[in-house]
């Protein structure tokens, strides 16, 4: 075989809390020595620093590499061993994979020699990532044992914030919140809402532990942490009592969980109260409104605060609103526009099909997903990693499924117009908000000139279909 006039060298640094793994340095003079051995040309070296290949972060040394093979500027590789090139199995394919397709065969450790185009070689190199891979699994699982051991002595956990109401030693109390916190543990368990907790706690000025603001989950999660009974979870269970002090009693704790699921039972039986909630949005900022009373009188709101992220400067009666929408609707259905709608249908049918299709996939991966992290085969931040694009996708695809509608419903309102206004007082506001919602993509309502008028100008359809 011809001597590499371009070889890659390729050192890695993972992080290495024992200090026992070969230091970057080592590794280059080791590559560059086995280099000159074989009398190998070095195009260029490439060196990730402090990154665990198993972790699935982004090297982008190792990316630079591997452009730099596919571009056919190296026709050779280096590297230590190979465990600093590739950890997972699937990443050695990659490499594999690229380098046949260049034309590179050579790969040379200063511990093996690895030639990917016989099947003996990349047999070998698949053997190495397959070890390596359960190696960096193993450590996973010691330290998995190590975090469960912590627990179970009543140690705190690891995360890097501190606790509210707790000194960053995370076992000292901090006096002047730990008062706090049992306020909002009484006012919580007297029927006061978290929003509301959380409103409050902004308008005294009472800073996070974090420093961000306080929403309705921080409330939530605080009151709802064993940490603060004294208890010590893990993996959200409860698994005996923490060696530091606790700020609310046990019976607190026990009446606090009581009240959540009250709240929980009395969320879903509270029927909808707003035709239009979901459908408007703020022709200021662009934010969804609320529904929000006030006295007796219904609105919808552009709401800043705690929760939301609105302007704030957007404010309309419901009534009138809610009149205009419905009769446009109800017009609008009988139009010849809605005839060519009833064409098309078919294909949305299809592409509702289409759209559940990708939504049962892509809930069978994050089931498959919580299995393998549930098995020990992931970590809880790959499993993160992993998650949070798909429930991304999901929510994109519920998005659009609401859009779509499922080929029937549309086709038995169309043209009705008439008869649906005739029978609308009688009809259940859910049933109201389907069929507005079949036509309806969103309204945005712009500011009101004047107080207390309404203008139907204010109200700018943008039509589903
Ligand atoms: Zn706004």
């Amino acid at each position: 075989m011809e001597k590499p006039r371009s070889a890659a060298v390729y050192a890695r640094i993972s992080s290495d809390p024992t200090g026992l793994a070969l230091g970057v340095q080592r590794q280059l003079e080791d590559c560059r020595k086995l280099a000159a051995d074989r009398g190998w040309t070095v195009g260029a070296e490439y060196v990730d620093n402090d990154v665990s290949a198993f972790s699935g972060k982004v090297r982008p040394e190792y990316e630079r590499m591997l452009a730099d093979v596919r571009d056919g500027l190296r026709d050779a590789v280096i590297v230590y061993n190979m465990d600093r090139l590739t950890r997972r199995p699937i990443e050695l394919e990659q490499f594999a994979q690229v380098c046949k397709a260049a034309g590179v065969h050579q790969v040379a450790t200063v511990t093996t020699d690895v030639d990917l185009g016989t099947d003996d070689g990349l047999f070998t190199a698949r053997i190495f990532a397959a070890f390596a891979a359960k190696k960096s699994g193993r450590k996973s699982e010691r330290l998995r044992r190590k975090a469960r051991q912590n627990a179970e002595q009543g140690r705190p956990g690891g995360g890097a914030n501190r606790p509210f109401g707790y000194e960053a030693d995370k076992i000292t109390i901090n006096p002047a919140e730990a008062q706090i916190v049992q306020e909002m543990a009484d006012r919580y368990i007297s029927g006061e809402s978290t929003r509301s907790i959380a409103t409050d706690l902004e308008d005294r000025g009472v800073p996070t532990s974090s420093g961000a603001a306080w929403r309705s989950t921080t409330v939530r999660n605080l009151l709802h942490s064993a940490r603060i009974a004294g208890l010590r979870s893990h993996l959200g269970e409860v698994v005996g009592k923490a060696m530091w002090d606790p700020i609310i009693s046990v019976e607190d704790r026990d009446r606090i969980l009581a009240v959540a699921v009250t709240k929980k039972a009395a969320g879903r039986r509270t029927p909808r109260r707003y035709l239009l909630s979901g459908m408007l949005r703020c022709g200021k900022c662009g934010g969804k409104l609320f529904s929000s009373a006030r006295g007796d009188e219904r609105r919808y709101v552009c709401m800043s605060g705690p929760d939301h992220r609105g302007c704030g400067g957007v404010t309309v009666a419901a009534p009138p609103v809610e009149e205009w929408l419905t009769a446009a609707v109800l017009y609008r259905l009988d139009t010849a526009d809605m005839e060519a709608v009833l064409t098309g249908q078919q294909a949305q049918g299809t592409r509702h099909a289409e759209l559940t299709a990708e939504r049962e996939k892509l809930q069978a991966r994050m089931v498959e997903l919580s299995e393998m992290f549930s098995e020990g085969e992931v970590s809880r931040l790959e499993w993160k990693a992993a998650r949070d694009p798909l429930e991304r996708q999901l929510t994109m695809v519920d998005q659009q499924l609401a859009r779509v509608p499922g080929g029937h419903a549309l086709a038995q309102i169309i043209g009705q117009g008439d008869a649906l206004r005739a029978g609308w007082a009688t009809m259940n506001l859910e049933r109201q908000h389907t069929i507005i919602r079949a036509v309806l993509d969103y309204a945005t309502i712009q500011p009101a000139e004047r107080l207390g008028r309404f203008y139907p100008d204010r109200i700018i359809p943008v039509w589903a279909v």
